[in-house]
């Protein structure tokens, strides 16, 4: 590729940003092509030094003081957008995405399926960073149903709430899709979720639909495993080609566990399987009036953040957001929502999405919400034991008028 004879010629320190499985490919890629890399930039594995895959993993401002601003990056952390932010704040540095280092076609077939996904997937959203023309989505929860086979105390999807809930029926689900596809161009990734997405009776169909759309490149189902689907909706998940599992593992409570990932096998769908060790708390509703100093800090922290999530037609920033309005447990400030199904035109909606759903500093909606803090910000106190049950939905103050907030 043209990127590789420039970094040949390049008089800089080439440096990989991100030292993880995308880092690695990119560095084995760099050795074929005889392009020499200084180091490792890593923010975690960094503050020990040390080394990775032969190596030298350094923190930036540790890379910054051996080499000044001779630096260039080749960045492979698929959440681009922070790393550039970073490199922004520290000097003028070139830097490269993966998308100028490989091609789709490039990743071998030979790997395991999450790891062809890791580089698939930081591919597209670099693709997409780098895509000023076209509105893009990364990822998309797309909300199937209020659902859940269980009741976890703690939801951060805010199902132990619902007293009475509803699976939404399949035409408006189509409808809600056929309208998002107007107004974005391509989604890497839609998760479908609820609750427990099987708990759904029309899983088949709405795999089926959603197989055919082909601006959705892939399709995540969040299960947790407590119920088995029939062959013939594995058999329309394979077919598609585009679909994978992210499994929770909730010991006992995840029932089918055991034959739900044999079906996976059987049926050659690509899966990930996740213990679950702790949660943080963040299912509640209080108003906390913060400063808007302290929501910059919790939005910033927060993992849930670039979440969007489509619900009852709505376009929501995060699954808070969006499950705390359609509860009316908080105020439907509509400053932090776009009613994709609006009688508005494609282009009214792209301008509205641009300014309410993108680079906010943090959402009038987070004022309400205990924060979702990605793991290198949680702290020890903050853990509580996972997916507690409790025997009823949870008592809450719904509100009679949907106040703008
Ligand atoms: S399994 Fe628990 S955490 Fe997951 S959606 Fe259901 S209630 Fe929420
Ligand atoms: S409301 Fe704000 S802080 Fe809470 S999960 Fe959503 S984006 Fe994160």
């Amino acid at each position: 590729m043209l990127t590789y004879d420039a970094l040949a010629r390049e008089r800089c320190a080439i440096v990989i940003f991100g030292a993880g499985f995308v880092g690695e490919y990119i560095g084995k890629r760099c050795a074929v092509a005889s392009i020499s890399v200084a180091a490792y930039c890593d923010n975690v594995l960094g503050r020990t030094g040390g080394e990775v895959f032969g190596l030298p993993v350094r923190t930036l401002p540790a890379l910054m003081e051996e080499y000044g601003e001779n630096i260039v990056f080749l960045i492979a952390v698929r959440d681009i957008d922070t790393v550039v932010q970073q490199l922004a704040a520290a000097g003028d540095f070139p830097w490269h995405p993966v998308c100028d280092l490989y091609e789709l076609s490039d990743i071998p077939q030979a790997l395991p399926f999450m790891d062809r996904q890791k580089l698939e997937a930081a591919w597209y959203v670099h693709d997409h960073y780098c895509d000023t023309e076209r509105l893009t989505l990364n990822t998309l929860d797309f909300v199937i149903t209020e659902r859940c086979s269980l009741r976890c105390r703690e939801c951060s999807n805010l199902m132990q709430y619902y007293e009475k809930p509803q699976n939404f029926g399949l035409p408006a689900l189509q409808e809600q899709i056929a309208r998002l596809l107007t107004v974005y161009d391509e989604v890497y990734e839609m998760r479908l979720l609820g609750g427990e997405p099987f708990v759904h009776p029309e899983m088949k169909e709405i795999i089926t639909f959603l197989n055919g759309q082909d601006a959705i490149k892939r399709l995540c189902i969040y299960t947790n495993a407590t119920i088995l689907p029939g062959d013939d909706v594995f058999a329309v998940m394979a077919e598609g080609g585009k679909t994978w599992f992210s499994v929770s593992d909730y010991h006992v409570l995840s029932r089918n566990l055991t034959p739900m990932i044999a079906k996976l096998e059987e049926f050659g769908i690509g899966y990930e399987r996740k213990p679950v060790d702790y949660w943080t708390r963040c299912a509640s509703f209080e108003k906390h009036n913060r400063t808007p100093a302290e929501n910059r800090r919790i939005f910033y922290e927060c993992c849930a953040k670039d979440l969007l999530t489509l619900l009852g037609g709505r376009l929501y920033p995060c699954p808070f957001i969006a499950n705390a309005m359609n509860l009316r447990a908080i105020p439907a400030a509509q400053c932090d929502y776009v009613d994709l199904m609006a009688d508005k035109s494609v282009e009214e909606l792209r301008q509205e999405l641009r300014a309410k759903l993108k680079n906010r500093p943090f959402y009038v909606s987070c004022d309400y919400c205990l924060g979702r803090p990605a793991v290198a910000f949680v702290r020890e106190e903050d853990k509580i034991p996972p997916n507690e049950q409790t025997a009823a939905a949870l008592p809450y103050r719904r509100l009679e008028v949907m106040a703008d907030g």
